[in-house]
């Protein structure tokens, strides 16, 4: 007799920028402005393969003579050349710390929430809100309860750093607080150093760990500016955790690029965190994806290419912040969006002004207001400036 398995299932809601990217596809008007998806875009709208990420996948092809399987780990040289560009070297060479190479950031997430459940079932991620949509269906998938902080005032478009302080007052010792490393998604805030510091500072008074989100390094400021904030918290602290991706960063994206580093307490804690590392990425993805921890090993291991990565990086961030400060320029009531780092921030503006902009206008954004700054530019900006500006709160 047959047994339906899957008549118990029902609809998942549907991913919104999905179904935006479709209706952005659709749209017949020349003018139309896709800020919607997350991709780093140049002046013509366009998301190419870096230079020096071609110039090493053609080493790699030339180089490569086995596709037979290296193990759970991944490419170790991988790991640790991603590990001294996110920590520096000598944290990065610490017998406390762990790293193995994961499918992007969102891997480097995913395992670091089932590590965090294996350690305890009782363990809390405090997000602040809003933050990026996965964080939250990820932390539930591993068997853990989230709360939100304060994060983002939207009457001012900054920081609600005092409202985050005064949330966080409530975390229990051994709960875990999900930060940012640099460009919030999706608002872009930034912290000052010593607002970094009296964050830190906090996580040691009440025993809290920091898991770091590091999937925008070097879009920010720069490779050194970013990473000093996700270096005091690792040096700082006695645990941390960094979910890294290479995905940003290099144009990788489709090619799932990223590294998970823990610092544990001791060596001795190290190495059950391997283990059980190992292990878990072993029942999920077996192994990494190599091709592109491969060609993102020998751009960061060939200083030619080291260094034209460094420059195509830097021309990525000079864009987006040009384009910020465009957008400042223009709209007065947006002057915040010049101090904001990284790919988006957040309009304020209704969802009903989202869809009007979308209809009358053509101009695609997430259903909350985030907009990627990338898919400005200087030819679309004047439409853009024309448009929003009566929308805005
Ligand atoms: N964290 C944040 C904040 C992100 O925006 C993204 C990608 N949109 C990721 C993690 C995941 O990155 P990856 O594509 O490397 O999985």
């Amino acid at each position: 007799m047959h047994k339906n398995h899957f008549g118990t299932l029902s609809l998942q809601a549907p991913d919104a920028l999905l179904g935006l990217i479709r209706l952005f596809r659709e749209d017949q008007r020349p003018y139309k402005i896709d800020l919607g998806v997350g991709v780093f875009r140049d002046d013509y709208g366009l998301t190419p393969v870096l230079r020096a990420v071609k110039a090493a996948e053609r080493i790699l092809v030339e180089q490569q003579d086995s596709k037979s399987y290296i193990g759970p780990a991944g490419d170790t040289e991988f790991v640790e050349l991603t590990a001294r560009l996110a920590l520096g070297d000598e944290l990065a060479s610490s017998p406390s710390m762990v790293g193995l190479q994961t499918p992007g950031g969102n891997g480097a997430l995913r395992l670091a929430f089932e590590l965090l459940g294996q350690a305890s079932k009782e363990t809390v991620v405090w997000v602040g809100n809003p933050t990026w949509m996965n964080h939250l269906p990820l932390i539930a998938e591993a068997g853990l309860k989230s709360r939100f902080h304060r994060f983002y005032d939207p009457v001012t478009l900054t920081l609600d750093f005092d409202g985050m302080m005064a949330d966080l007052a409530a975390a229990k010792p051994g709960d875990a607080i999900l930060v940012h490393g640099c460009c919030h998604n999706p608002s872009g805030a930034t912290f000052s150093i010593s607002q970094w510091t009296e964050l830190i500072a906090l996580c040691q008074r009440n025993g809290l760990l920091p898991l770091i989100d590091f999937a925008y390094h070097g879009l920010g400021d720069g490779l050194d500016q970013d990473a000093a904030p996700v270096r005091m918290f690792a040096s700082n602290l006695p645990e941390a955790i960094i979910a890294y991706s290479c995905d940003k960063n290099f144009g990788m994206y489709r090619d799932r690029v990223g590294t998970l580093l823990v610092k544990a307490a001791t060596p001795d804690q190290a190495n059950a965190v391997r283990s059980r590392l190992l292990g878990t990425a072993r029942t999920m993805w077996s192994m990494p994806p190599d091709h592109g921890a491969a060609t993102c090993r020998i751009v960061l291991a060939t200083p030619e290419l080291r260094s034209d990565w460094e420059a195509e990086l830097g021309g990525m961030r000079d864009r987006i912040n040009f384009l910020r400060q465009a957008v400042a320029n223009a709209l007065p009531k947006l002057s915040m969006i010049a101090e904001q780092r990284g790919l988006f921030s957040l309009l304020p503006v209704t969802a009903e002004a989202v869809r009007k902009l979308r209809e009358e206008c053509a101009i695609y954004m997430a259903p909350d207001g985030r907009i990627n700054i990338a898919g400005l530019s200087k030819e679309n900006l004047p439409h853009f400036v024309r448009s929003v500006s009566g929308f805005l709160k």
